[in-house]
């Protein structure tokens, strides 16, 4: 993951622009009662311990993005997760979602390259004994291209970003809106100022975050923060899902 940072100049600037506006498969309806996803990337034990922990404590299921490569790895977020905790998770509910295997800049790379390095990415993780189909995909660093997103819609059922913003009908499939949880408490404000907006005005909501733990990192969260947005979004009444369930409500609800 991090220290690499995605390209900040202006044409790249520009570029995340277009790429935002261009939708390549939109959320057919907005959600009836308000669905949000707790999401965690790449993703270390504290989220696959703390994290899952602080979730199954109201009975609700979070998506893990897996970064294959980083398997039984260390970096600035703590240990990464093991063949042991995709097993663990996916037993009690959860859901395994993609993230690439080289944790590469999307947006940057070709479309050939993007598609093979998912590829080797699914690959792994059956190898690490996750049988289950994987439907969901984080885009690394939140960064794509327009031309690369239509890619994605045979593969996945959903692609999450990074920009910060409720998923409505018409929201991008291919690049969902997400809230992030990092050292700032600005951003925990911020997730749940959405949280509670989402009360009063349906959507589906994606939170993320990377490390949860005292100590966390500059993309993680404290236990204490995320068991408080977990535990408002409860008593917003709101459904606490991972994205397939969220998603395939969403979907029967088109077709009814
Ligand atoms: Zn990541």
């Amino acid at each position: 993951m991090k220290p690499y940072q995605p390209d900040r100049s202006l044409p790249a600037k520009i570029a995340r622009r277009m790429t935002r506006w261009s939708v390549a498969h939109p959320l057919p309806a907005t959600p009836e009662h308000t669905k949000i996803c707790f999401t965690f990337d790449d993703f270390p034990k504290s989220a696959a311990d703390t994290g899952a922990e602080i979730l199954d404590e109201v009975g609700a299921r979070g998506c893990f993005y897996a970064c294959t490569g980083m398997v039984g790895t260390k970096n600035q977020t703590g240990e990464l997760f093991d063949a042991h905790d995709l097993r663990r998770l996916a037993a009690a509910g959860h859901e395994i979602g993609a993230h690439t295997e080289t944790h590469l800049d999307c947006a940057r790379t070709g479309t050939a390259e993007v598609l093979a390095d998912i590829d080797t990415n699914i690959a792994r993780l059956a190898a690490l004994g996750h049988t289950l189909p994987v439907t969901q995909f984080a885009w690394p660093y939140g960064e794509t291209r327009a031309s690369l997103k239509p890619k994605l819609t045979s593969r996945f059922m959903a692609a999450r970003g990074v920009l910060p913003g409720a998923n409505v009908q018409g929201s991008d499939l291919m690049q969902l809106s997400a809230y992030e949880l990092d050292e700032t408490e600005s951003s925990i404000a911020r997730a749940a100022d959405a949280i509670e907006k989402a009360a009063a005005s349906p959507a589906l909501l994606f939170i993320f975050t990377h490390d949860v733990r005292e100590k966390h990192s500059a993309w993680g969260t404290t236990p204490a923060h995320l068991r408080r947005l977990v535990r408002l979004a409860r008593d917003t009444g709101a459904e606490i899902v991972t994205p397939s369930v969220a998603l395939a409500s969403i979907r029967a609800k088109e077709v009814a």
